[in-house]
């Protein structure tokens, strides 16, 4: 089953899902979390990334498009996956249908997170993310401990793009790139439009709800 969480950055997405993986039993992939990870281990891809990352930028649909044809064929990933960031322009939800197509794979069902801006600037200043493992936490909402309580690490930082300027960024990219992939991606899959406001597990029980999970 192949499924999108979508969602301006800071509505939640990373936050959901692991548990949603979990219970779909398929993999998380997220664009960020692959680029970071690139960019941890020093890769030629990593340092492509970072710079587009550090200003609030769209890395280039080629470069995006290959890393994800890349993920989708390895052998967790056959039977489906569950997208985070991903697509995030419209050449990359049309790159992505034609590929399913292309690959006897479809898009199932696409779980929509909507929050007000005001609530997302509080949500993306104050999240803190594990530099291992990519874990979320947020200082107020679901503060860290001294590790990581998914991998035991104690480096805890905040992300290069969570300061205020980059995040405004960020968002006009989103309205001005990703917006518009929404309509593309429920001409082929069903659209969940989810409260993305509350408390973590209440969004998380909507969620599984309109999944029928
Ligand atoms: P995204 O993956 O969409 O960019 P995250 O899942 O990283 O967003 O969430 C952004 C920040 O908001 C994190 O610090 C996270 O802990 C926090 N957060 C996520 N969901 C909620 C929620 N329902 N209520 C309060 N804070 C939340
Ligand atoms: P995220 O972890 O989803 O907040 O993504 C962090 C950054 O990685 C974004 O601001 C982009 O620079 C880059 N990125 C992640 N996913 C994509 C994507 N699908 N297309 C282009 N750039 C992406």
């Amino acid at each position: 089953m192949n499924v999108f969480l979508f969602g301006p950055p800071g509505s939640g997405k990373g936050t959901q899902a692991k548990d949603l993986a979990e219970r779909l039993g398929v993999p998380h992939v997220a664009t960020g979390d692959i680029f970071r990870k690139n960019l941890r281990d020093g890769t030629p891809l990593g340092k492509l990334a970072k710079s587009y990352m550090d200003a609030g930028g769209l890395v280039p649909d080629s470069v995006t498009c290959d890393i994800v044809a890349d993920r989708l064929m390895q052998a967790d990933a056959l039977g489906g996956v569950l997208f985070d960031g991903f697509p995030r322009s419209v050449p990359q939800a049309e790159w992505l249908l034609a590929w399913f197509a292309s690959h006897g794979r479809r898009a199932d069902a696409v779980v929509s997170l909507e929050v007000p801006e005001g609530a997302i600037l509080e949500r993306i200043t104050g999240r803190r993310t594990c530099a291992q493992c990519s874990a979320t936490y947020h200082v107020v909402y679901n503060p860290p401990g001294a590790v990581c309580v998914k991998c035991g690490s104690t480096d805890i930082v905040q992300r290069r793009d969570d300061t205020a300027e980059v995040v405004q960024k960020r968002l006009d990219e989103y309205a001005a790139q990703t917006a518009a992939v929404l309509p593309v991606l429920r001409s082929a899959a069903t659209v969940h439009d989810i409260d993305g406001t509350g408390d973590i597990a209440a969004v998380k029980n909507r969620i599984f709800a309109a999944l029928h999970l």
